[in-house]
């Protein structure tokens, strides 16, 4: 693991003695007695809330810190702008959601350069406008550590098409959109060389540049064939856990029908990394996992492939709690899934 992968291991997902998943368990557990908890859900991609009329309010929140969760030998200005309006995007979608408003909090360094400013900021609002997302406020501070950029991102969705990760329910089939891994592989392209090799840039724009899943997330929420529905920040490993942990269920996932890119295959050898551990453990992915009954398979398929032109999988089964969280491998036999880089043990 490379100097930043490592800070973001360190720093974001732990501090001091704590894991990040457990600090939010124990945030959850300490506002379990509030009197509006039955009106407000967190825990899952974006926290949501009925609004006055017929629409539920969701609210999302990303925040990016220099040389944790970007580095400037690799990430220009204008990426960095795209992807922190993408991942919040990606966490409306994973809901069902229409994206609406959003807030911007920026802190910067003293002798942050307008020509490093300007170029975010403009493909941050260009983005924003693409999804029609109207920038509503906001703050900007300086500050003695590094560049720091927050954006909160408001949607809407009706209640009856909001989609949870904790509606999976046994005997459901687990699909995925696109392809897995390649954004962690691009990490690890752009950490080894100072100019990626031009084959190779389709794996370096997934990490830059992913594409929020808005459209079929809308279409499948509208559907009302999906029972849970997440989007992939954390590696499939990690979110496949999350997704049974919410829904009290066991998983079984099938590593054949994983989809990974052929780019990603080559990547991997070339770096001698397994495609695989990109793909499970890789994180950064922003596809959605969602689950649906068997009967409904081509419904999705028509609606993720035709409509919104995506590659769909199915790649696992929801099983009961009792058989726990677990792969078959090619050759038929069972294998517990890898841990991977963000549940330290
Ligand atoms: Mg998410």
């Amino acid at each position: 693991m490379g100097r930043v992968r490592q800070a973001r291991k360190t720093t974001a997902r732990r501090s001091g003695d704590w894991q990040e998943f457990q600090l939010i368990d124990w945030i959850r557990q300490c506002t379990q007695n509030q009197a509006i908890r039955r009106e407000i859900h967190i825990g899952d991609d974006a926290s949501s809330y009925r609004a006055s009329g017929t629409m539920n309010e969701l609210v999302t929140c990303d925040a990016m810190i220099e040389d944790v969760h970007w580095s400037w030998d690799w990430c220009d200005p204008r990426s960095l702008g795209y992807k922190i309006v993408a991942v919040n995007l990606s966490d409306i979608a994973a809901m069902g959601g229409i994206p609406k408003r959003a807030h911007l909090v920026l802190a910067l360094p003293w002798q942050q350069k307008k020509a490093v400013v300007q170029p975010m900021l403009r493909s941050l609002i260009k983005t924003l406008n693409r999804h029609q997302v109207v920038l509503a406020g906001g703050d900007t501070v300086f500050s003695s550590g590094p560049m720091m950029i927050t954006l909160t991102l408001q949607g809407e969705v009706a209640p009856q098409e909001m989609l949870l990760r904790s509606q999976a329910k046994e005997g459901d089939l687990l699909f995925v959109t696109g392809d897995l891994g390649a954004a962690a592989a691009g990490l690890d392209l752009l950490k080894q060389y100072k100019k990626v090799p031009s084959h190779y840039t389709v794996l370096t724009k997934k990490l830059l540049a992913p594409i929020p899943r808005v459209e079929a997330g809308r279409l499948l929420a509208h559907s009302g064939k999906v029972h849970a529905m997440l989007d992939l920040s954390d590696g499939l490993a990690g979110d496949v856990r999350h997704l049974a942990k919410a829904s009290q269920v066991g998983i079984r996932l099938y590593t054949e029908y994983i989809p990974i890119a052929l780019a990603t295959r080559v990547a991997a050898r070339h770096l001698k990394k397994d495609p695989l551990f990109y793909a499970l453990c890789g994180g950064e992915d922003y596809e959605l996992l969602f689950t649906a009954s068997p009967k409904y398979t081509s419904e999705i398929f028509r609606l993720v492939q035709d409509k919104a032109k995506l590659s769909c999988h199915i790649i696992g089964q929801v099983v009961n709690k009792r058989q726990g969280i677990y792969q078959i491998l090619p050759n038929g036999s069972r294998a517990p899934l890898p841990a991977g880089w963000q549940h330290p043990a």
